[in-house]
């Protein structure tokens, strides 16, 4: 007889306030060497990121060029195939399912519930394109409507990010780096998705124009119930948008709190270090701490520090932390922090 279950295996589950959530996700990139091209070594682009994003919130994910932020958002989309990890989303009729290696087939369906804003409005927008197809162009793939229905829903699309319907037939290049911006969140939104992924979604943008679509993009929240993993190195622009945020490094989380709390009193170096590079008015010279900018370079990924990987560039470096790698440890009730010293040390945010 068969040891095997009756049943399959366990359905994944989450808790019910939660929309996605990543677990143990790993990215490697394997590295070759040699006449025979032998597997030499990995480049840990992501090193076991957990996360968890709930309905209707905003979850900024923070980080320098290289911490890996962009990649976690990419792997959440199923853009790159996933090393190892679970990637648990919860569909429109409630049901929960990993995404992390789903076949390509199955993936399409999932694919219009979650939907990507990028970086570049200048090149993210095919030029040969008129709007009615760029933004159109979502439903013609999965086949959704006439194009008469199309016609309609494109025009309906650009009134709801701010820009005239009369606009269907013009190209990209007849607008604005922010009205581009907009066409790509119509585009985005093409498919009435429930999760939308921003890769630095106003950052080539200056900044009152990046503020205005930061509004838009709140104001869509409210009216479609949309939930936003908000990817930037800005840390001043996500302070506004997000509700909790995510700090990387190495392609690792250092700190998740809510927003407020990692403004007010960060508890990671790493945090405090990228805090101060946010201007911040003092016209009574009230700021009598000065707040240490952050020095050097992130470490490479295929060679990463022992110990504590920011230990090469922490200001509060002791001799347990280039040997002892610390955990992501819970530190109140809803703050992560992967720091052997977080209790002890009195670190500056930008908030007084
Ligand atoms: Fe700095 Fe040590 Fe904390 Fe790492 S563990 S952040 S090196 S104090």
């Amino acid at each position: 007889m068969s040891d095997a279950p009756a049943h399959g295996p366990a359905a994944p589950a989450m808790p019910d306030d939660t929309l996605i959530s990543v677990r143990g996700l790993k990215k490697y990139f394997p590295i070759h060497a040699g006449w025979n091209r032998r597997h030499v070594g990995d480049v840990k682009a992501i090193d076991g990121v957990t996360l968890d994003i709930k309905k209707g919130e905003t979850f900024g994910l923070v980080g320098e060029s290289g911490s890996g932020k962009s990649t976690v958002a990419r792997l959440m989309l199923r853009a790159y195939p996933v090393t190892d990890g679970q990637i648990l989303f919860r569909r429109a009729d409630n049901s929960i399912v990993d995404i992390s290696h789903m076949r390509e087939s199955e993936l399409r369906a999932m694919r219009r519930e979650m939907q990507m804003i990028f970086q570049d409005p200048y090149s993210s927008l095919n030029p040969r394109m008129t709007l009615l197809e760029l933004i159109g162009e979502p439903l013609v793939i999965h086949g959704v409507g006439t194009q008469a229905e199309i016609r309609d829903r494109v025009a309906e699309l650009l009134s709801v990010v701010g820009l005239r319907p009369e606009y269907l037939q013009r190209y990209p290049h007849a607008f604005s780096g922010g009205q581009r911006q907009r066409i790509g969140i119509a585009r985005a939104l093409a498919l009435n998705p429930s999760f939308i992924a921003a890769d630095e979604a106003v950052s080539a943008l200056d900044v009152s124009v990046a503020a205005q679509n930061i509004n838009l993009l709140q104001d869509l929240q409210e009216k479609f119930g949309l939930t936003y993993l908000f990817i930037t190195h800005d840390l001043g622009m996500v302070e506004h948008i997000s509700d909790r945020i995510g700090v990387m490094y190495l392609g690792r989380l250092v700190e998740t709190a809510p927003t407020d709390d990692i403004f007010t009193k960060p508890l990671h170096p790493y945090t405090e270090a990228l805090m101060a590079a946010v201007p911040q008015p003092d016209p009574k010279g009230n700021r009598a701490r000065k707040r240490v900018p952050l020095k050097g370079e992130i470490a490479n990924a295929a060679n990463p520090p022992s110990g504590c990987t920011f230990h090469p560039r922490c200001p509060y470096a002791e001799a347990k932390c280039s040997t002892d790698e610390p955990e992501l440890r819970m530190v109140t009730p809803n703050r992560q922090v992967r720091c052997h010293f977080a209790e002890k040390l009195d670190l500056i945010g930008v908030r007084q």
